[in-house]
Formats: structure tokens, C-alpha cells, sequence
């Protein structure tokens, strides 16, 4: 067990800091600032390293531990990017600096767009998006300037797989379109014959993510874009799998107008606990024009071979910023690290370990957890999360069961159309031995499910707290400590 948390660790005089002689004139506080009604805690240096050492071994984190947690991408982050990040010459920069004196930044960010071109098959990329969600609502926005600037202007429509990411609906309806459904079939693939019944003059686009978030790549994507294009719609790739195909197939080869990345999935920079993302977003050139400005280009009246100048260039029928100043620049240094470090090849080489590895603990789980489109995944796969012969267990009871064997959980739940779903993502920074641990524990809860169910109903066993009231928490949280 988790020993109990103490906050009143406050005693009158306690003091870890000696504030530094005063090096300038002396002044009297305003009276308003002066509030004696503040319980600040007094205490020691120490008391505060242990109390905040220990708040952070409370929390589960993929320095901690596997974190296989499906469409999330939790794979390592390489502390190479947190010291790139933290060079004085990107750390200290000023959004407001003059551009000759940021050539540096300029030159990285540049250069980011470009890879990001590369790895994308696109002809712009803008990184101003502060994350997936944020790329979705700023493609779905160029999507529709699209039509417009063409005088098309009766299409309101977004089709969306039901297989999709929540975001992508909600992405829609923010800018001000309507949604249509689209089904998956049998084997998991988007249903083409609906996709036909409903591509017509009112269709702005589809959103599809590829794979999809059942981890499985859509067989009939050349199809699915021919059919869209054929009815003047574009299409919007949710890029947020990009795990399982850099390096492997470019989105925009087959036909994907524009694509969101997310850098902090695919490129490796921390995310959990919200942020911050990044989400730029790649265009065919199609759509360049309608970039959100500004981005970042090389000039070439100010460059030689020796010596580039980059600065920044307003699109002609730009949607507008979407993100004040250039966008989450800390994050874009580290995924820029992160490809340097891997290269083309470590790129894909890393693509093709997530796919072996997702494949691998589904070969050592498919008998145990039904898995509903039991065919070669991508990066992830979707399990179902009850059993025949235990009907009283659910996703839920296993997830919860995990917390006690020192793992994180899948995603459970999503997508939607899985009965029970638990979505599991390795990624490519597991070993086989975490792999073989993480499916000896879930074939053990597996079997626990049959003899011992109500220690999975009440699990977390170990945790520092039980189950809580998810929904209140997320509606109504209580942000502030309150002393009893
Ligand atoms: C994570 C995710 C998103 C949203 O990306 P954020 O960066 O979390 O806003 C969209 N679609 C899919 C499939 C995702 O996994």
C-alpha cells in the first residue's frame, strides 16, 4: 500500500529559503497585497522536495513503465530533445524578436515544414496548430474557404467514419458543418457503398484516419479518395497514426488533400496531463494558399548559397492565424530533434517496430480477448474487454485490475463500435521481455476473471485511490486543496 498523503506540514517559523540581501531601494508594499487570511505553509526545504517527490511518484508516467494506452501514442521520449529544447538559444527567445535576430529558430522551423512535407507527401505544411484537434478545425476550415473561393458554396457536409477519433465530428460541428456517419464493414474498412449514397454536391470532404482507430489500414483508401474527389469533395487525413506509416507510404501519394500530424504522438515529445501539443498541418498544393499565416519560407533576395535568410510569408487567401505568434516552438524543437536523431531510415525502421510490436502482443492475447477484426494491424489493435464465460467483468474491471499490477491501462472504450473495447498501442520502444510481462499480466486477469471476479470489481487494490466518479470529476473538478 501507498503510504497516506500529508498536506499539513506547516509549523510556525519553519523556513526553506533566506531570501537574498536586497539590491535595490526598499518600498512599501500596498496594504491590498498584505493579507494576513493567506495560509501559507511554513516549512523546510526538505519538506518540500518530499512532498512534491512524492506527489510524482503518485502519477504513472512512460519513464516510470510501459503505457500502451491505444491512439495516444505513448512511445518513449528521448531525453535528447529535452536538451535541444532547453539550449539557451531556443529557451530564451522572444516572440517579439526581430527576424534577422531569430534565424536559428527560423532555420529549424523551416526545416521542420520541410521534413514534415517529406514524410507526408505534401506541397505546405503550416505548424502553427497546438495540436491534432486544433489541425482537424484549421483543415476543416481550408477545406471550406475551398469551396468557397470556388463559388461552391451549397456544401455543408463532413463525412466521417463511426470508427472515428471524437475529435473529428466535434472539429466539424465547430466549423459550423454538419456531420454525416459513415459505417465501417465486416472487416473494419470504411462501407463503400455508404460512402457512395452519400457523396454528393453537399460534400465538403471526408476525415479519415489511416489506419483507422481500429489500427487496421484502410484497404480501400485509393477507392474511398476517387469516390470523394469524384463528387468535388476533398479529404482530410487524420494523421494522428502516423506511427505506423512514416517512412512507409506518404498520405498525400494516395490522394489526401490535408493532413494534421501530431508531434507529440508520432514525433515522440511528452504529452498527457494536456499539453502542450503540436498539430501542424500539411496541404496538397491545392490548398497552400489557404495556409494560416504566417509561415516560415527561405528568401531568396536576402539568401546565397552560404548563407540562407528565411522569413515569414502571409499566404494570398490565408484562413487567417489560428494560433497567436508561431505556434508551440518548444515542442517543434524536439520532434525536429527527434528526426534528426532518427533519420529517414530510423523513421521508418521505427514505424515498422510499432507494427511488430502491436502484432506481436496481439498474437500472444488473440486467444485469451476476443478481437473482432482479427487481421494484420497496424500499430495498434482493438480487444474486447469481457469474456463468454464471465459476463459480469468489463473493460472497466481489467483496466482497474492492470493499475494493481504496476501497468497502465489501455484505452478502454473507444472506438465505439467495439463491444467492451480495449485499444492497445505498444509502440516501438518496448522490448519483447515488457511485451511478454504486459500479456503474461493480462492472460493472469484473464483467468482471475473466472475464479476470482471480485477482485477485479474492486481493483485498484494498490492504488492511492479506488475508483473514482469519472464523470464528476471531469464535470465538476476540485482544483483546490481545502484544508478539514
Ligand atoms: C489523439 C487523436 C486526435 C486528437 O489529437 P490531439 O493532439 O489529442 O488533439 C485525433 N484523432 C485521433 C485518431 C487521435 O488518436
Amino acid at each position: 500500500m501507498t503510504e497516506p498523503l500529508i498536506y499539513e506540514l506547516s509549523a510556525p517559523g519553519r523556513t526553506g529559503v533566506k531570501p537574498p540581501r536586497l539590491d535595490v531601494p526598499e518600498a512599501e508594499l500596498p496594504d491590498s497585497m498584505l493579507r494576513d487570511d493567506l495560509p501559507l505553509p511554513e516549512v523546510s526545504e526538505i519538506d518540500v522536495v518530499r512532498h512534491f517527490v512524492r506527489l510524482s511518484q503518485l502519477n504513472y508516467a512512460i519513464d516510470k513503465g510501459m503505457y500502451p494506452l491505444g491512439s495516444c501514442t505513448m512511445k518513449y521520449n528521448p531525453k535528447v530533445n529535452e536538451v535541444a529544447a532547453r539550449l539557451p538559444g531556443f529557451a530564451n527567445l522572444h516572440p517579439l524578436q526581430d527576424e534577422s535576430t531569430v534565424q536559428g529558430a527560423l532555420y529549424l522551423m523551416h526545416t521542420l515544414q520541410e521534413y514534415l512535407k517529406a514524410i507526408g507527401g505534401f506541397a505546405g505544411v503550416t505548424l502553427q496548430p497546438a495540436a491534432g484537434a486544433h489541425g482537424e478545425l484549421t483543415g476543416v476550415l481550408m477545406m471550406r474557404r475551398y469551396h468557397q473561393a470556388r463559388g461552391d458554396m451549397q456544401r455543408d457536409t463532413i463525412l466521417v467514419p463511426d470508427s472515428s477519433h471524437g475529435t473529428n465530428p466535434a472539429s466539424t460541428s465547430m466549423s459550423g458543418l454538419q456531420v454525416v456517419q459513415l459505417p465501417s464493414d465486416a472487416r473494419g474498412n470504411v462501407d463503400l457503398d455508404a460512402l457512395r449514397a452519400h457523396a454528393n454536391e453537399r460534400v465538403v470532404g471526408l476525415m479519415i484516419t489511416n489506419p483507422n482507430t481500429l489500427g487496421l489500414f484502410e484497404e480501400n483508401i485509393v477507392e474511398v479518395v476517387r469516390i470523394v474527389h469524384e463528387c468535388g469533395g476533398l479529404v482530410y487525413g487524420d494523421g494522428a497514426n502516423m506511427n505506423a506509416l512514416m517512412g512507409v507510404m506518404r498520405p498525400g501519394d494516395v490522394g489526401i488533400d490535408v493532413m494534421h500530424f501530431n508531434l507529440h504522438k508520432t514525433f515522440s515529445t511528452p504529452h498527457g496531463g494536456g499539453g502542450p501539443g503540436s498539430g501542424p498541418v500539411g496541404v496538397a498544393a491545392s490548398l497552400a494558399d489557404y495556409l494560416p499565416g504566417p509561415v516560415v519560407i527561405l528568401d531568396p533576395e536576402h539568401s546565397d548559397d552560404d548563407h540562407p535568410y528565411f522569413t515569414f510569408y502571409q499566404p494570398p487567401q490565408s484562413i487567417g492565424p489560428v494560433k497567436s505568434f508561431w505556434g508551440h516552438f518548444g515542442v517543434m524543437v524536439r520532434a525536429y530533434t527527434y528526426i534528426r536523431m532518427l533519420g529517414g531510415a530510423g523513421l521508418r525502421e521505427a514505424a515498422e517496430h510499432a507494427v511488430l510490436n502491436a502484432n506481436y502482443l496481439r498474437s500472444q492475447l488473440r486467444d485469451v480477448y476476443p478481437i473482432p477484426y482479427d487481421r494484420l494491424c497496424k500499430h495498434e489493435f482493438v480487444a474486447e474487454g469481457h469474456f463468454a464465460d464471465a459476463p459480469d467483468i468489463r473493460a472497466l474491471d481489467i483496466g482497474k485490475r492492470l493499475i494493481d499490477f504496476g501497468v497502465h491501462p489501455p484505452t478502454y472504450y473507444f472506438p465505439l463500435i467495439v463491444h467492451e473495447a480495449l485499444m492497445i498501442e505498444p509502440t516501438e520502444t518496448e522490448s519483447r521481455q515488457t511485451l511478454d510481462a504486459y500479456a503474461a499480466i493480462l492472460r493472469q486477469i484473464a483467468e482471475e476473471a473466472r475464479t476470482q471476479p471480485d477482485l477485479l470489481h474492486e481493483a485498484p487494490h494498490s492504488a492511492p485511490v479506488r475508483r473514482l466518479d469519472e464523470v464528476t470529476a471531469a464535470r465538476k473538478p476540485v482544483l483546490r486543496y481545502q484544508r478539514s
